[in-house]
């Protein structure tokens, strides 16, 4: 998992209980966490960070559009992104993630990188099935040159064995 620094706070370092960090996640963020689910986004992150007597809670609230590949069409749309997790930081012996909402830090540590976390919560906000949303009128908002362009590939990839994928893909188009 990468790690960054730019986005890690050190618990040592809070000047109150709770303290709040807002980032606008652009171009810098997602050069260095890239991920196959992604090409780029936009991304405003409110983090809430509160001490707690047992650890640390982090409170993320996650705000804006991803950039991803259409599952009908192929072509790249911003696919609406909005939700909220919170995070159990719990002091240990050393670091270890228990789940996606609970990590051990030891004392010496005493720190999260934010990054990694808004990461991990991203990809868990993204729908399995990503296609464009529906224009107002009704119509599918896909790239229709991509769709002639599949269709086409379709039609020469019927000749041969088919591929499961390619007869859904056609089925959805069928219908369009
Ligand atoms: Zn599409």
């Amino acid at each position: 998992m990468k790690k960054h620094g730019a986005y890690v706070v050190r618990f040592s370092e809070l000047k109150e209980d709770t303290e709040t960090f807002e980032y606008i996640l652009e171009e810098t963020f997602f050069q260095i966490f890239t991920s196959p689910e992604w090409e780029s986004g936009k991304i405003r992150a409110v983090v809430t960070v509160a001490k707690r007597a047992d650890g640390i809670t982090l409170d993320f609230d996650l705000n804006g559009e991803l950039t991803v590949i259409c599952d009908r069409c192929l072509d790249a749309f911003p696919n609406k992104v909005s939700t909220h997790q919170v995070l159990f930081v719990k002091y240990g012996q050393e670091e270890e993630e228990l789940d996606a909402n609970v990590v051990v830090v030891s004392r010496e540590e005493n720190q999260v990188d934010l990054g990694r976390f808004i990461y991990e919560y991203l990809v868990l906000a993204l729908p399995v099935r990503r296609v464009h949303p529906e224009l107002e009128n009704g119509h599918a908002g896909c790239n229709p040159e991509m769709l002639e362009k599949l269709k086409k590939h379709i039609v020469t990839e019927e000749t041969g064995s088919t591929d499961p994928r390619w007869d859904e893909l056609k089925k959805l188009m069928d219908k369009n």
